[in-house]
């Protein structure tokens, strides 16, 4: 029996069978030329008929798809017959390339120009290059990039996983993630957890696992085991009835003593919004609104932004919903604000950052939210990300007021935030605690890199040291005033492991923002401890030398969380 041991990020115990991402599709060498035995008549055959099968297979899978899924299965098995395509691929064949970079190179043309095109056409070019791939892979006689497709149930294996890989994940077939890469903030990580799927990141070693290999995941040990034993056998069977009664929240997030602290859900979209709503979620704690527009390579319009905002507000009237400004950049690149070429895009031009460099999208979005909250009941929030100091939250709030936003807020997630807390509060009405990023910053620990998973765990006593930090700036800043301290929060992937969600509770955040899926988890957890012992327990952890420690001693004290497979 062969084991692998990686850092679980999703709780889940579970048996399936492996079926492994295909890797990306490599670009074919520059100069590749059409070998001498092969003629550009054969080599123009062999592409139409690699792109015909790539469209075959396309349109088979829209064909049993709805609603989102399909409409982009059925542009994309267009896009494979493309004529303009394929005849700019026959001509660089006919002067001497070999088919594979013939495609790459018209794909890479015809992209280019719908790019320029703009608007709807603009849509297209992403499509184009994901066509092309197909086509090399089916000429290579490699899988098809991208998660396969499959009627039966597997434990997708892959190297890390990219926040559009979401939409071709079907969760009623994909069991498990298990990923050789990734670390616990990375998207894989968020991924399944919005999921609900169990997951293990930083499994080294799993990428030689055959595919139809029987495995047992276990995603709080994170721990995969090859060839399970009748133990793990037992544990994944006592595992499904637990998860079924940890399926519901009450929507009432308090310690056991009675000390509220909201429960709110992460969203990226209407979709999100509404399946948050029927689990519970007492408001939105982060609306990351980047994702509505992943695909995009243009700025959407107001009109556009204003409904796509509309949308998640209205699932949740009379409730508070916190909306973030674009965070576009380093993991989740918006063609339209960020540039693809920068050296270190984690601490290039990101977040609220963009505005140096395209003004206007930013106001121009605020407008949007501003036009949305009107004419919804929601209590609308908003929130930059990535701010660095104090003067950055005091523009960002002048830009909120003259687009008529009542609460402007930052989320902390540079270093710099923190240990200013005093003085970003005094600008803004609230803060919220990215400690994704937050723990990469302070660690210096890119999140999407599974060798340093070790490092960017939000367990790290220096990263709840900041934490405290910033909660104690907030009591701080309300000292020279009337008024309470204004509101902390967490919205993070730390809110969703509950015994964190506990440690954060004893530190003196106010709301926690997670994943939908972990509220139920979460709530059950933060029920079994007074707020003293969630004091006690922030203290533990505040004091341990190291993160696996801080971690394994506060989970010693809530036997809960073994009991409940957590
Ligand atoms: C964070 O950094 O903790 C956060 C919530 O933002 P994101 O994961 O979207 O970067
Ligand atoms: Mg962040």
């Amino acid at each position: 029996m062969q084991n692998f041991q990686g850092v679980g990020v999703s709780p889940g115990r579970i048996i399936g069978s492996v079926r492994q991402m295909p890797k990306p599709v490599s670009e074919p060498p520059s100069g590749d030329r059409l070998a001498a035995d092969v003629s550009p008549e054969d080599a123009v055959a062999g592409l139409k008929a690699a792109a015909q099968a790539v469209h075959d297979e396309l349109k088979g899978r829209a064909d049993t798809a709805s609603g989102d899924g399909k409409a982009v299965l059925e542009a994309t098995a267009l896009m494979a017959k493309d004529t303009m395509l394929l005849k700019s691929a026959s001509k660089l064949i006919n002067a001497g390339s070999s088919a594979e970079r013939a495609i790459w190179e018209a794909g890479a043309s015809v992209s280019e120009m719908l790019h320029n095109l703009g608007g709807y056409m603009a849509e297209r070019a992403t499509d184009v290059l994901d066509v092309r791939a197909r086509i090399v892979a089916e000429l290579r006689g490699v899988p098809a990039p991208g998660i396969p497709s499959s009627d039966t149930p597997f434990i997708l294996v892959a190297e890390d996983l990219a926040p559009a890989d979401t939409a071709t994940l079907n969760p009623a077939v994909v069991q498990a993630l298990v990923t050789s890469g990734g670390g616990p903030q990375s998207h894989t990580a968020i991924i399944a957890r919005s999921l609900g799927l169990p997951a293990v990141v930083a499994a080294h070693g799993v990428d030689d696992i055959a595919d139809g290999t029987e495995v047992f995941v276990d995603g709080a040990a994170g721990f995969v085991a090859v060839s399970p034993t009748d133990e793990h056998r037992a544990a994944a069977t006592a595992w499904a009835e637990t998860s079924a009664t940890l399926a519901e929240f009450d929507g009432n997030g308090t310690t056991a003593d009675g000390h509220l602290v909201p429960l709110l859900a992460n969203v990226g979209g209407a979709k999100d919004a509404v399946a948050a709503a029927a689990l519970g979620a007492q408001g939105v704690g982060l609306f990351r609104t980047e994702f509505c527009f992943l695909e995009r390579d243009t700025e959407p319009s107001v009109d556009e932004q204003a409904a796509a905002y509309k949308a998640v507000f209205d699932a949740f009237p009379g409730k508070k919903v916190v909306l973030r400004t674009l965070d576009a950049g380093a993991d989740k690149p918006l063609p339209f604000l960020t540039d693809a070429t920068e050296p270190n895009p984690a601490l290039g031009v990101r977040g609220y950052r963009t505005d140096f460099t395209t003004p206007g999208v930013l106001e121009r979005q605020l407008e949007a939210i501003a036009r949305a909250a009107s004419e919804s009941e929601a209590d609308v929030w908003v929130m930059a990300p990535m701010i660095s100091t104090a003067a950055e939250a005091g523009r960002f709030a002048s830009l909120c007021a003259a687009a008529g936003i009542q609460t402007p807020g930052v989320m902390v997630e540079v270093p710099s935030a923190a240990l200013t807390a005093a003085t970003v509060l005094r600008e803004v009405g609230f803060a919220s605690l990215g400690t994704n990023d937050l723990t990469q910053y302070a660690m210096a620990a890119d999140r999407q890199l599974g060798p340093l998973a070790e490092l960017n765990t939000p367990w790290q006593p220096a990263v709840l040291r900041l934490v405290q930090l910033t909660v104690e700036g907030a009591e701080q800043e309300s000292s020279g005033r009337e008024g309470a301290a204004k509101p902390v929060g967490v919205c993070g992937e730390a809110a969703a492991d509950p015994a964190l969600a506990v440690v954060l509770t004893g530190l003196g955040v106010t709301t926690l923002s997670m994943t939908a899926r972990s509220l139920a988890a979460v709530g059950t957890v933060l029920k079994t401890v007074t707020l003293e012992q969630a004091r006690e327990l922030a203290t533990l952890a505040l004091s341990a030398p190291s993160a696996t420690e801080a971690r394994d001693w506060v989970r010693a004290k809530l036997p809960v969380l073994e009991e409940l497979g957590l």
